[in-house]
Formats: structure tokens, C-alpha cells, sequence
């Protein structure tokens, strides 16, 4: 048989002198000695060959190999530090660029762990809360505007969550007033309507029942879409103020059922208030007097006047305590909500007496709104630790916010902060034992996601030249830990190494002993949207983005999202007692982290990608059946359907030569190689083309016009809907056009994506 790659040098007869023993003549000795001093020379030849060339070949990495890396990064992560980082990042305030001293104990610890790290700092704009007002009045003399002092104060919302000493971190002195960031200031009177969750479809319906919206505060409640798109749209619609709620109504546990609320039961404590950024991330995320560009010392600014993006009109968060007596004051004013349609049912607050309706309220019973919030340009600080591979032009990132809305922040964001910090000594162990990553590693922890992904956005901002060339992926988690129900959005190329590694994590539920969490996952993996850091990566730099965590499921216990009750002592008591899903977390993260940073070929699969972007073309042509406009009815997408054809025969034959190429590479017994190194340099010039191809592939996608009416999103494929916020959609360009009945905007996308898909495919068969 004829030795190839596969064949082990060690077993190689031919390599092996064979010495027998007879009598023989002085020549026969001569030659004997000969003999000899060639198999000795090829015996030290050997040695020498095998030292010198037994350089890594993955999985037999170096000092550290892939396996023992695998073995730290489970073996690492230990509950009780998690709970440590906890205890604390939850034991001060730590509000956007008002948290250094956070960020220098974080500094510390992972130079305690091995890896150093620097701050990289910003000037942004923000908001800091002042005072506020949220008033429930019946005007004197018969509904005409009376002087201050005149109107009877029906109800006066508390503003403020409770105080319980089994919660210490809601008695705080030092606890954060409840606001939204980015809110404008103001103090408005007037009537007010019930708008459901405030999504465009809700506001239509309130049209088409002649509820008049102009001139009148709407009360929403939370969920389905960003709160600043529920604001945004308003405002577009002459409201003049916003006020925003909490419904109880779909939490397993309820008040309305008789389960206790927190912290004596399972029940969402009627206090609890979300606060939250209302500036519309999903036009313009980042600071917003620097859209496009970091906001360094002496960067120029935009003035507020330019920022479209952010509200004009004042708004509030409240709990549903403060928001049931302004919803009973609406009853038997306007059309039930249940009359509206299916989405406006399900609302939980009827046990405090709320039918339900929309309003307005009756003309003399009116809200007063006051909002005050001071606007300033604050330092934001990023924490930043870069580890060199030894491919330096080939960078894998990972990292979480550090900043949050409360004094607490468990689970958003310290959840992601412990999983975090568990990583770093993973790896730091690793590089203490000598490994030296393939790729260039970043842990980032970011300043400012909260208000707008600022930290984030702005370092992408700076850095773009060199992740538009280096980035391989963006690993991100946010918040990490509300429940136990593992949960990930992800782009498509990165499918399938996330699926193959939840199946090396055992689950915290261990029902039955040995299950993974790919065991418990239904491995569905979301459409990236927008609200946390991931969102500069994907959509403005073309970088494979993922966001995963474990989240509460529908028959736990709520999450006080955004609330002083998501505190150490929720999080202990309710969501994760003895941290074991921070301890999978930063198993799962890492063990994702390490095979992107350490795989010879990078393991991406372009065919999921493929067979996405099929099915993502055929979504919108079923929409398109839908249009109100025969033009675009008629539209046939014959250049894109082919133009994906093409990609996924591309992307089949790509995946079959780089998965022939890693084989090779990693084929075990491939000491072999190592008597070869030109074969060694060719294999690895191999590599370096293809994952040059498959960093370079996300970026494909891009189109440097950006999206209509918000350019610094350039992906075509993924965005956050434009009135949604949250969600991600696909092919957003196309859905865009066709929703707003654009038969240009069709046409003009349709060319765009057929463009962006031939040039991917022109990548891969270069
Ligand atoms: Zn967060």
C-alpha cells in the first residue's frame, strides 16, 4: 500500500533498519557498519524530523491541545465565582458612563486571571433623570382648562418601586429613579387613550375606530415592540405624551389568580417599573451626535434638533399599580379593547376593577405629565483585552454590557458580566499552560448598551477598518441569565457549530441524568433583530453575529426586567439558585468561543446559509401576493431566485473542498504531513485562503447606501424591523418596499440583493 496522509510514520516498516544476526565476511562487516551508520543517521534523521516539524496541527495543539482546551473550558466556570461577580457588580449603581469604578475591578480581576486589558473611552450623549410627574386630574368648571391648583388630583402616581427589607437592594438609598433614557422633557396636560401595546397595527386600528389621537397622552403597555418605536410612532401621529406599563396579563403567575407577588410569592410585584432607552436604536443605534462615526475628544456633533431619531415627546415608565386607576378612569369611555381585535385581549388587571376601554377619557379627566431630564455629554468607558493569535489578521470577539438601569442588574446585565469574567479564567488558565490561540481573541465588556448599544457601536465605529478586514465573529450575551430556557439568534453560517456545541454542555436539569442542552433546546435559532451590542457587528460591519442566553419561560416566575427587583436576591431566590445556568453559560460560550478561535478551518456552514436565503426569497414572494398594488403583485424575482441558485451550488461545493481541506488538516495520524513541509505550507496556505473567504463572506451582503431612510444599517439580509425594533427581519430592504407599497423600491432591492449574492458567489469560487 502506498503511504499517503493517513499513514502513520510510527508504523512505517521501511523506517525500521532490519539487523540480522549471522557470521559474516570482513566486507560483509565493512558493509554491515555502513549499514548501521545509515540506519542510525535515518533513526536521528527521524527524531529530528518529528521535533521539527511537530508543530501544531490541530486538534494536538501545541502545549495546550483543542481537547485540554475543551476540558478547561467546562471544567473552569464555577457557580460560586459567578455568584461572587454577582455579589459585586449588584452591590452599587452603575448607570451608563457612571460605573468606572466597575470597570476597574473587572480589570483587575482578569489581570488576576492572566489576560490584560485596556479602557477605551467615549463622550456621549445622554440623559440623567431630574424629577417627574404623573398626575390623574378632573378639571374644575365643567372640563375648561382651570388654573394650577383648581382640578381635583383623582390619583397620583407613586413613580417609584417599593421598598422590602427581603429585598435590601429595593431599600437602597442610592437606587435609580425610574425614567427612559433618551426621553424628552416636558409637562403636558391632556387627555388620554388606551392604545394596547402601541405597535403600528394598534394605532391603525384606533384610526379606523375614529379614536382621535392628536392632542390626546396615549397609555401602552409594554412587550411586542421597542418601547421607543411605541413612542416614535405616537409622536408621528400628534400625541403629546406616552406613558408606558407593565400588563400583568400574560405572566404564569398572577395577582388576579391569588398567587402572592414578590418577594412573597411568584407574582410580579405591582410596583415593579421597566425603565429603558426610547431613542429609536433601530433607525440609528449609538450615539446619537455621532451617527456613523465615534464620538472621540473633538469629534464634530450634531445638534439635537438633527436627531431624528430621538423623541420630541415626553414619556414615562410606570408599574401596573400606578397604570390600573388611570385604565379604570377609561371605563365605559370609547370602544372596549376587546372589541378591537384579537391582539388587544389578554389584559390581567381586571381584578383592580379596569374594563378595558380605549378612551378618551371623558374631557374633564385628563393626565398631567411632567418630565425632566438634564442632557449631557458623559465619558463611557469600554473594557477591552485583546489576546494575539498567531493568524493576527483573523479576530473572533466576544463580550456583554456592563452598564444597567437599576442598582441591581443580576441577570441584565450581570448575569452575562459573571459568565463573562468565568471565560476569561478559562482561557487565562489556558494561556497560563502555554496555549497560544490561532486567532486573535477579544473580551469586551461595553459601556452605554443600555441607552443605545453606544460602547459597542462606537468602538466598531472606530475600529471598522480593522474588523472589516479581521472580524471573524461576535459572540454576545444579554442579558445571559432570566430563566432556564436556552434561547439563540444567530446568522446562519454560524448555525450549526452553535447546535454541534450546546451538545458538549451537560444542562443544569438534569430530569434525566446526562442530558445536554441541545437535549432540551428545540435547536430553533432566531433572526438577530436589535437591542444589545451584537447589533454593529452584524448590521453596520458585516461580522457573524450570535446572541444567546437562558431565558424565563412562559410558566415561570416573571422577569422585573429593568426593575430594582432584578436584584442578587431574585436572582438567588427565583431565577438561578446555585448559578449552575451561569456556569453552562460560560461553558457554551466558550466551548463556541474556543472552536472559532482554534479550528484550523473555520467552521462555518455556507449551505445553511444557502438554503436560508432560498427560504427567506421565497417568504417574501408569498408577502408579495399580499401587496395592495398590482405592479408589485406582478413582480416576478426571476435575477434573484437565480442569483440564489447559483449561491447555494457555490456554497455546496465550497463546504465540500473546506471540509475535505479541515479533514486533512486535522486527520490525527497526520504526522506523515510533517516529513513534508511544503505539504505542510501548501495545506496551510490552503486554510488561509479559505477562511479568508469565509470572514470575507458576511460582508458580501453588504451594501454601502445602507437601508432606505436609515443608511448606517448595511446588511441586506438582516435588520431589525423598522417599526419593531426588538425582531429581526430578513431581506428587510424587499419587505420594506413592499409593506409601504414602493414598486420603486422593489425593483431597486431586488437588483441589489441579486448583486450581493453574485458577489458572494463570486468570492467562493475565486
Ligand atoms: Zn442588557
Amino acid at each position: 500500500m502506498q503511504p499517503d496522509e493517513r499513514t502513520s510514520l510510527l508504523h512505517e516498516d521501511s523506517l525500521v533498519p532490519t539487523v540480522t544476526h549471522t557470521t559474516h565476511s570482513p566486507r560483509q562487516s565493512k558493509a554491515r557498519i555502513v549499514f548501521l551508520a545509515c540506519g542510525i543517521f535515518l533513526i536521528v534523521f527521524a527524531i529530528w524530523a518529528l521535533q521539527a516539524f511537530a508543530r501544531p496541527v490541530w486538534p494536538e495543539n501545541g502545549k495546550v491541545s483543542f481537547k485540554e482546551l475543551k476540558e478547561l473550558i467546562k471544567t473552569t466556570p464555577d457557580p460560586n465565582k459567578a455568584r461572587q461577580s454577582t455579589e459585586y457588580y449588584t452591590s452599587g449603581p452603575h448607570l451608563a458612563g457612571a460605573n468606572l469604578s466597575q470597570v476597574l475591578w473587572t480589570q483587575d480581576l482578569w489581570a488576576s486571571y492572566g489576560v490584560k486589558s485596556h479602557i477605551e473611552s467615549y463622550e456621549v450623549y445622554l440623559n440623567r433623570p431630574v424629577s417627574h410627574q404623573l398626575t390623574l386630574l378632573e378639571r374644575s368648571q365643567g372640563g375648561k382648562i382651570a388654573e394650577e391648583g383648581e382640578n381635583k388630583v383623582l390619583y397620583e402616581a407613586r413613580l417609584a418601586e417599593e421598598c422590602f427589607k427581603e429585598d435590601p437592594a429595593s431599600c437602597d438609598p442610592r437606587r435609580i429613579p425610574t425614567f427612559h433614557g433618551f426621553s424628552a422633557s416636558g409637562d403636558v396636560t391632556a387627555q388620554y387613550v388606551y392604545v394596547n401595546y402601541g405597535t403600528v397595527q394598534d394605532y391603525e386600528d384606533l384610526i379606523k375606530a375614529n379614536v382621535t389621537l392628536e392632542g390626546k397622552i396615549a397609555i401602552a403597555r409594554y412587550d411586542k415592540v421597542w418601547r421607543g418605536m411605541k413612542v416614535m410612532r405616537a409622536q408621528l401621529l400628534g400625541v403629546v405624551a406616552v406613558v408606558l406599563y407593565t400588563d400583568p396579563g400574560a405572566d404564569a403567575f398572577q395577582e388576579a389568580n391569588g398567587d402572592l407577588p414578590y418577594p412573597y410569592g411568584y407574582a410580579r410585584q405591582p410596583s415593579s417599573v421597566q425603565r429603558g432607552s426610547v431613542l429609536s436604536i433601530n433607525w440609528q443605534p449609538g450615539d446619537p451626535s455621532t451617527p456613523g462615526y465615534p464620538s472621540l475628544p473633538g469629534s464634530v456633533r450634531i445638534v439635537p434638533e438633527d436627531m431624528e431619531w430621538l423623541p420630541r415627546i415626553p414619556s414615562l415608565p410606570i408599574s401596573y399599580e400606578d397604570a390600573a386607576p388611570l385604565l379604570e378612569a377609561l371605563n365605559g369611555h370609547g370602544p372596549s379593547a376587546t372589541s378591537m381585535g384579537k391582539s388587544w385581549e389578554g389584559g390581567g388587571l381586571g381584578y383592580r376593577g379596569v374594563e378595558y376601554n380605549v378612551g378618551p377619557s371623558a374631557p374633564e379627566v385628563v393626565l398631567r405629565v411632567v418630565n425632566n431630564q438634564a442632557y449631557e455629554f458623559t465619558p463611557i468607558h469600554n473594557l477591552i483585552a485583546v489576546v494575539n493569535g498567531t493568524e493576527e489578521d483573523e479576530v473572533v470577539l466576544i463580550g456583554n454590557h456592563h452598564d444597567a438601569w437599576t442598582l441591581g442588574g443580576a441577570a441584565d446585565p450581570h448575569s452575562g458580566s459573571a459568565a463573562l469574567n468565568e471565560i476569561v479564567r478559562s482561557f487565562g488558565k489556558a494561556l497560563g499552560r502555554g496555549w497560544k490561540p490561532r486567532r486573535t481573541l477579544v473580551f469586551a465588556s461595553w459601556d452605554a448598551e443600555e441607552y443605545a448599544m453606544i460602547g459597542s457601536t462606537e468602538w466598531v465605529e472606530e475600529h471598522l477598518p480593522w474588523l472589516s478586514d479581521a472580524g471573524v465573529a461576535y459572540i454576545n450575551v444579554d442579558p445571559g441569565v432570566t430563566g432556564s430556557k436556552f434561547y439563540a439568534s444567530a446568522a446562519p453560517l454560524i448555525h450549526e457549530l452553535l447546535r454541534r456545541s450546546t451538545k458538549g454542555v451537560l444542562s443544569p436539569n438534569q430530569t434525566i441524568p446526562g442530558q445536554t442542552l441541545a437535549d432540551l433546546w428545540g435547536s430553533g435559532i432566531g433572526t438577530l433583530g436589535g437591542g444589545s451590542d451584537f447589533g454593529a457587528f452584524l448590521h453596520h460591519a458585516g461580522i457573524v453575529s450570535v446572541d444567546m442566553n437562558f431565558q424565563f419561560s412562559e410558566d415561570a416566575p416573571p422577569f422585573h426586567y429593568h426593575s430594582q427587583y432584578d436584584s442578587l436576591t431574585y436572582m438567588e431566590r427565583i431565577i438561578d439558585p446555585g448559578f449552575l445556568y451561569h456556569r453552562a453559560l460560560a461553558q457554551l460560550w466558550g466551548l463556541v468561543t474556543a472552536e472559532l478561535v482554534d479550528a484550523p478551518i473555520l467552521p462555518f456552514n455556507v449551505t445553511d446559509y444557502a438554503t436560508a436565503l432560498k427560504a427567506y426569497i421565497e417568504d417574501v414572494k408569498e408577502i408579495l401576493k399580499q401587496s395592495h398594488s398590482a405592479a408589485i403583485r406582478e413582480h416576478h424575482f426571476d435575477n434573484l431566485t437565480s442569483a440564489a441558485d447559483r449561491f447555494f451550488d457555490t456554497a455546496i461545493t465550497f463546504d465540500s473542498e473546506a471540509l475535505a481541506l479541515s479533514q486533512t488538516i486535522c486527520r490525527k495520524d497526520s504526522l506523515f504531513m510533517r516529513w513534508r513541509p511544503w505539504r505542510e505550507n501548501d495545506l496551510k496556505s490552503k486554510a488561509k485562503h479559505v477562511n479568508g473567504k469565509l470572514r470575507a463572506l458576511e460582508r458580501q451582503f453588504l451594501y454601502e447606501g445602507g437601508l432606505d431612510d436609515r443608511p448606517w444599517f448595511k446588511h441586506t439580509i438582516f435588520a431589525p424591523g423598522y417599526w419593531e425594533g426588538y425582531s429581526g427581519v430578513n431581506l428587510p430592504g424587499l419587505r420594506e418596499s413592499i409593506a409601504s407599497d414602493d414598486e420603486e423600491g422593489v425593483s431597486r432591492w431586488d437588483k441589489i440583493i441579486t448583486k450581493v449574492l453574485h458577489q458572494a458567489s463570486d468570492l467562493l469560487e475565486q
